[in-house]
């Protein structure tokens, strides 16, 4: 089955896209830990991380670590936590987290934003990564 990821990619579904490759997309949580929590996915739909190809593993952490970059001078944070984590969605992805406390890797705890907040943080966070 179409994972809701693959329908984000094909522009199916909508999405606060910040970074896109051939082989890679980045894209805000809908439903974030912390104000800028981003997703980070390989195009090819492959359910877990550990049956990523070696190269497309290398990409994807590569990949994060741009988007990662352009994230932590997008927003206040101590630093930009990474987490492969969850069992909702069977399409690979890696969570970028701007971290303030321990509490921000929290993933029961979520943070509301408005569909302004969403779009203005886009456009902010997809200025400051350079793929
Ligand atoms: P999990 O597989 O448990 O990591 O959960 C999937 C993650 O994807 C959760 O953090 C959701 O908030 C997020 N998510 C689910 N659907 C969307 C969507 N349409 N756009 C952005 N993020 C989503």
């Amino acid at each position: 089955m179409t994972s809701i990821f693959s329908k984000i990619i094909t522009g199916e579904l909508p999405a606060y896209k910040v970074a896109e490759t051939e082989e890679f997309l980045a894209f805000l949580d809908i439903n974030p830990n912390a104000k800028g929590h981003i997703l980070c996915i390989p195009k090819e739909e492959v359910n877990k991380i550990f049956e990523l190809d070696k190269d497309t593993y290398g990409g994807l952490m590569e990949f994060s670590r741009k988007v990662a970059i352009g994230l932590e001078k997008s927003v206040s944070c101590k630093r930009v936590g990474m987490a492969v984590v969850g069992l909702e969605v069977p399409h690979v992805h890696v969570h970028l987290i701007p971290l303030n406390s321990m509490g921000d890797m929290d993933f029961s705890r979520k943070k509301n934003m408005t569909d302004e907040e969403f779009e203005a943080l886009t456009k902010k966070i997809k200025a400051n990564i350079q793929i």
